[in-house]
């Protein structure tokens, strides 16, 4: 709705207008007395997330504009569904009280509230980060182009950036996106018209604009270097990374011209390298079910759920982030591995550990809320508790032997400013805290002078007003006098009717009920402007102190943020520790090379979910003889938890984690590709074929000799031929590069590949025959296969007999040659065309029919041609 010229416009709606116009593209929550208001096209949007109703009000030229409202008090419960639906909103407030305003109320808009920049709790998972991430490119052309990310969490006061290049680097982009996840991305324009081309299938990422009329002024270096008052970004560590610093510059300009105040707290900056890291691309981590399953995208089936015995929120996050980016330097992962030991092998310095974890609250987001002013005095209670801790957690982790550990520790040494905070905080605020500064009763006596004073004087005219009513009923001898209050009046004496004529000549009468006469005294008048002048001025200065004590906080947020990393370091290392002790995981040898071997290994989720006892597996990938196995067997049989268990045991390990198994050595692998199962994305218009040969096209065109590749079923999704075709390719391709992989597949053909290259080797899932039925083993096991079972899997799902016995002859047809191999139900004594034999043989050298073999045995020349005659019509009998 455009607004009316100005001459048509009432005073408050001229008002509106000129605010609204900077704020064209969220939500503006316009505050009128106790309400939040919405107008037009605002209040439409607002109405439908929020479920209330849309009224209209008068306009201008008799039209009426939409509009709807929320009370003032709820705001919280509703600004969430606003946020939560992605909206973008900005709240209006008046800035002056209403009763002393000359004409209309000023209003200014105090703080915009975006997904990626919200910064209170209940809009905000505890264990999860909140990114706003902002991106940059030298060019459109993603070809080509140099990418920047900034990363920020402004919860937490996390900042970071990194740069990425190379041909692989639109690969890489979206896979550090995907491990993001930001709630909120921000594209410069030229990249926000490219951007629907990059992406292929649509992520649910919300796109805001960067500012650009902010930016333009200054270079990007030049405006961080001004954000962070330095002379250098070397320091940072991009001083060089042109492109990074872009999408650093982007955030702060967004939150400067957003959030107003959320810079504030953005003190310093990290610069990371996606190179440090092993590459899982959103396939993989989305396969491996690391943080999201694949069904219901719960937590529940996920390695992150069955590892997080975390005991804060900062060492839940920092959990996550360990099983999205485990390592590839092995000197740094033996440390995580060493640590892990030392803890696992005390019970008791575990405990003591978690026991202290559970009394320190979230301090990253506690010095976040404090930076940002939003901090209420509960938040600075529990800080002021976890600020004492500390020095427990450091005296606990400070005796032990393991690098890491002794490093945490002394990151968890006393610094000086969080002393001093912690006692400050100690003497400022009250035992008991309120949840709101509104009512005071935040400070403690003996913090400030002046508010001693006024508590003092406020006691004082209370205690005279207490004794107020024995002395009165004494001076008058009225029995039945009582000392009163309300709100309207102040403090009154009420003397009952019958006992008026009592009331003495300084008693002024100021209300008359139905019983009772109700009177003032001058002393009294002024003993209740003491009191009520104090309190008033109690409850400003109380306000002003705790405001104060919250900034000094937020000052300190850099040293915060520092310690708060350790603190969650220590807590994810206990919890590998506590995990790997009750799981009965073993600790894995980890080399910078060398081949993934692995005794007796379970699937870490399957284990602990499944009501069945697992059954573990022996693994053995080199980067010889045995560096691609092709495993086949029946359906059911355990191939896809093998293959992902092999997966999850090397990124565990990876990670720094214990792994389930008797043993495993782990050469470093640089990347884990997944091709696991089909599935359609219908949201981006592509079918399951479509879907899998764009993942497998991922893979072979970035894999190398140093990756793990997982392929659970390639080509199932077209034609018999093709699928077998392009798989048996895929695997050759494989082969060459070197990567170490696990093929599952139910192509028993590509069982000759063993023969045929070197370091491909056959195994298969191992079932025991009893009739029609099988039993599934669990079992790997050295060898191929060429039955499938597929009939005996299918009887068990509950397949109609008459299906099953049917589904048997095609079977035993087919297997004798004579059916299409195609697919469908074919008549029994169907040719297989000769084309689609010749391919058959040509690729896959299918066993031939025994008839064919006893023809070319025949000696031509020691038959009669009778004898010749009758074994020919035998022949063309068997064959059908
Ligand atoms: P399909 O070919 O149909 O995809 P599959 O061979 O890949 O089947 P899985 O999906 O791995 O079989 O396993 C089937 C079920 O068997 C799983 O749900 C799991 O609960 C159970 N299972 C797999 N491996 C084991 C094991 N080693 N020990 C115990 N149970 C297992």
């Amino acid at each position: 709705m455009t607004p009316p010229p100005d001459a048509k416009q009432t005073p408050l709606f001229k008002q509106y207008w000129e605010i609204k116009r900077q704020y064209p593209d969220v939500i503006l929550m316009f505050r009128l007395g106790d309400f939040y208001e919405m107008f037009g096209q605002d209040a439409e949007a607002a109405a439908g997330v929020l479920e209330i109703t849309l009224t209209s009000r008068d306009y201008f030229g008799g039209e009426r504009i939409p509009m709807c409202g929320i009370p003032h008090h709820a705001l919280d419960r509703y600004l969430a569904r606003l946020i939560a639906a992605g909206h973008r909103v900005a709240l209006c407030e008046q800035i002056e009280d209403p009763r002393y305003a000359k004409g209309i109320v000023k209003r200014k808009v105090t703080r915009v509230v975006t997904p990626g920049t919200v910064l209170d709790d209940a809009m905000l998972e505890a264990k999860s980060n909140n990114f706003l991430v902002a991106l940059s490119a030298s060019t459109v052309d993603r070809s080509c182009a140099v990418f920047g990310i900034a990363l920020c969490d402004v919860s937490t006061g996390e900042f970071a950036v990194t740069q990425i290049a190379g041909p692989d680097a639109p690969q890489k982009l979206l896979e550090e996106l995907e491990r993001l996840g930001p709630r909120e991305l921000l594209l410069p324009p030229d990249l926000q018209d490219a951007w629907q081309d990059w992406v292929v299938d649509g992520r649910p990422w919300i796109l805001s604009p960067v500012p650009m009329e902010r930016q333009a002024r200054k270079t990007a270096r030049q405006a961080l270097l001004e954000h962070f008052g330095v002379a250098s970004l070397r320091g940072f560590g991009c001083e060089e990374l042109e492109q990074a610093q872009e999408a650093a510059r982007s955030v702060l300009a967004y939150l400067s011209h957003r959030h107003i105040e959320a810079a504030r707290h953005l003190r310093s900056l990290t610069t990371y390298s996606t190179d440090q890291f092993m590459g899982l691309d959103p396939t993989a981590r989305r396969n491996l079910e690391l943080t999201q399953a694949m069904w219901d995208g719960g937590r529940g089936r996920t390695l992150l759920a069955i590892l997080d015995g975390t005991g804060t929120s900062m060492g839940g996050r920092m959990l996550r982030r360990w099983l999205e980016q485990p390592l590839l330097d092995p000197v740094r992962i033996n440390e995580r591995l060493d640590a892990v030991e030392e803890l696992a092998e005390s019970a008791l310095l575990r405990g003591d550990i978690s026991e202290m974890l559970r009394q320190i609250s979230d301090l990253e987001r506690l010095a976040g809320r404090c930076a940002t002013g939003v901090a209420g005095p509960r938040d600075l209670g529990a800080l002021r508790t976890s600020l004492r801790k500390l020095p427990q957690l450091q005296g606990l982790v400070a005796p032990c032997r393991a690098l890491y550990l002794t490093e945490l520790a002394e990151r968890l040494r006393s610094i000086p400013e969080l002393d001093e905070l912690a006692t400050h905080l100690e003497a400022g605020l009250m035992d008991d805290l309120p949840a709101t500064a509104r009512d005071g009763g935040i400070i403690r006596d003996g913090y400030d002078v002046r508010l001693d004073e006024l508590r003092t004087a406020s006691s004082e005219g209370k205690d005279w007003i207490a004794t107020l009513e024995s002395t009165e009923r004494e001076r008058t001898g009225i029995k039945s006098l009582k000392v009163g209050y309300n709100s309207v009046f102040g403090y009154y004496i009420e003397v009952t009717k019958p006992n008026v004529h009592l009331a003495p000549a300084d008693y002024h009468r100021k209300q008359t009920t139905t019983n009772a006469e109700r009177y003032i005294t001058p002393e009294l008048k002024e003993k209740e402007a003491l009191i009520l002048g104090a309190e008033e001025k109690i409850v400003e200065l109380e306000q002003r102190l705790f405001a104060e004590l919250r900034d000094r906080v937020g000052r300190e947020a850099s040293a915060l943020l520092q310690v708060a990393a350790a603190v969650a370091e220590v807590d994810v290392l206990a919890a590998f520790a506590e995990r790997s002790v009750r799981y009965d995981y073993r600790r894995p040898e980890v080399l910078a090379h060398g081949p993934i071997e692995i005794r007796n290994g379970r699937h870490p989720v399957v284990e602990r979910l499944s009501p069945e006892p697992f059954i573990p597996n022996d693994t053995l990938l080199d980067d010889g003889d045995q560096r691609q196995l092709i495993i086949t067997g029946p359906n059911m049989a355990g191939k896809s938890t093998f293959l992902r268990q092999v997966a999850l045991i090397t990124l565990m390990a990876q990670a720094g984690c214990f792994v389930p198994a008797d043993s495993a050595r782990i050469g470093v692998v640089d990347r884990i590709f997944t091709r696991v199962g089909a599935h359609d994305d219908l949201a981006s218009g592509q079918s399951t074929f479509m879907v899998e040969m764009n993942e497998t096209a991922n893979i072979l065109n970035n894999v190398t000799e140093r990756s793990l590749v997982i392929l659970d079923e390639i080509g199932r999704g077209t034609s018999t031929f093709d699928g077998l075709s392009i798989a048996w390719a895929v695997a050759e391709y494989l082969q060459q590069v070197g990567a170490k992989t696990l093929f599952a597949t139910h192509y028993h053909h590509l069982n000759d590949l063993a023969e045929r290259l070197p370091g491909v080797k056959n195994y298969r899932a191992a079932v025991k025959e009893d009739g029609h039925h099988i039993v599934w083993l669990r079992k790997i096991v050295p060898g191929g296969t060429d039955k499938s079972y597929g009939i005996q899997v299918a009887r068990l799902a509950g397949l109609p007999d008459a299906v099953i016995s049917r589904a048997r002859e095609v079977l035993a047809d087919l297997e004798r040659g004579s059916g299409s191999v195609d697919g469908g139900l074919p008549a029994p004594g169907t040719q297989i065309s000769a084309q689609r034999q010749k391919v058959q043989l040509n690729l896959f050298e299918v066993e031939e029919n025994p008839v064919v073999e006893e023809l070319r045995r025949l000696d031509l020349t020691t038959m009669t041609p009778l004898e010749a005659l009758t074994l020919l019509y035998q022949l063309q009998k068997r064959v059908g």
